[in-house]
């Protein structure tokens, strides 16, 4: 057997009687249970005064209470079942279930399906991570992250600052608790902090691990698209708050919690700015400057570089699309690409 089917028959299909599954949920329980009974129960000494005790304690298991209820319904939800739907679409059609495989679906081995803009099949959730449960996802990894904080601010003061005379007798069950704690939980919190500013990276972008993987421009707060030139244009990107809304929810009161609203393509499509991405501008303004022997900047796209403008036509005739900022600065725009029979009604680029 190989290591993959290996992988697959441990960590398979069947859901309900997996140990390795129910294994691994029972772990991230652990992770919580642990920390929450010894903020709550055993660990009084680690506060001065009873107003500092109240708050980190409310905070700790609010913070709890949404890491696992996010948690669990990440880890439970399964992935939408794709409508049998006949295409003739090569690129769009899973041999595996031999039925049409949506935009930005990938068949998954392990779950033996399609899943909806899939990211990856995640060990710890038991599950496969995508349209159904990224939010989840997102918020487990970011709740447990904080939760590893919060309990490092009140331990560190403690473990370092005390007065040694000081002794604190913990039961036993307390100490298995502590060690369990600060041995297995807190790295794993701590390693979550990247992984929450990786997510963080992919709702700014509004893609997935497999689309990053695949060379889409992806861009940084403040410094701009970092793979530009060498990867292929993010047709999806909707601009930072479109791209965070699709996934977080469409008003700000729902961001924090576990709760999903279906998107208006439910899943099945997506809406994509029919625009001409940042790396296709530059090349085409590269080639017209390469034509012209002057140099264009993005601000100059829509006046006259004539053979860009004719080259947009061509491939965008009758498209809107959006234009970010420049380097200087300014408003986001909206232009419209007439199409070729508009150009010859002289009809110019207008914004
Ligand atoms: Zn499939
Ligand atoms: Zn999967």
């Amino acid at each position: 057997m190989t290591c993959h089917g290996l992988f697959k028959k441990v960590v398979g299909k069947n859901q309900k009687l997996n140990i390795f599954v129910w294994g691994m949920r029972a772990i991230v329980i652990g992770l919580n249970l642990w920390p929450i009974y010894l903020m709550n129960y055993e660990l009084n000494e680690w506060w001065d005064n009873e107003t500092d005790k109240k708050m980190v304690k409310f905070l700790f298991n609010l913070v709890e209470f949404l890491n696992i209820w996010a948690y669990l319904k990440g880890s439970i939800k399964r992935p939408k079942a794709i409508p049998q739907t006949p295409t003739t679409d090569k690129n769009q059609f899973c041999m595996a279930c031999r039925n049409w495989k949506p935009e930005r679906a990938h068949h998954c081995s392990i779950c033996e399906t399609c899943v909806l803009k899939m990211d990856h099949h995640c060990p710890w959730l038991g599950n496969c991570v995508g349209y159904h449960n990224f939010k989840e996802f997102f918020l487990f990894c970011l709740y447990q992250a904080i939760i590893g904080m919060i309990y490092s601010y009140c331990l560190y003061p403690f473990a370092f600052f005390r007065d040694e005379s000081d002794t604190y007798d913990l039961s036993t069950f307390g100490y298995v608790n502590y060690y369990c704690t600060n041995i297995i939980a807190l790295p794993i919190s701590y390693a979550l902090i990247f992984l929450t500013l990786n997510v963080l990276l992919q709702l700014y972008n509004n893609l997935s691990s497999l689309e990053r993987m695949m060379m889409r421009t992806t861009k940084i707060p403040c410094i701009g698209a970092v793979n530009e030139g060498h990867s292929i244009p993010n047709e999806y990107d909707m601009l930072w708050l479109g791209n965070m809304k699709q996934v977080l929810g469409s008003r700000l009161w729902m961001w924090p919690l576990p709760i999903t609203e279906e998107m208006k393509g439910q899943g099945f499509y997506y809406p994509k700015i029919p625009e001409i991405g940042m790396s296709d501008l530059n090349i085409m303004l590269k080639d017209a400057s390469r034509v012209h022997n002057t140099s264009f900047n993005v601000n100059d796209f829509d006046h006259d570089p004539k053979d860009y403008v004719k080259k947009a036509m061509k491939k965008y005739g009758g498209r809107t699309f959006v234009i970010a900022p420049g380097p200087e600065g300014g408003q986001t725009r909206e232009v419209y690409v007439p199409t070729e029979a508009q150009q010859q009604q002289k009809t110019i680029i207008v914004e």
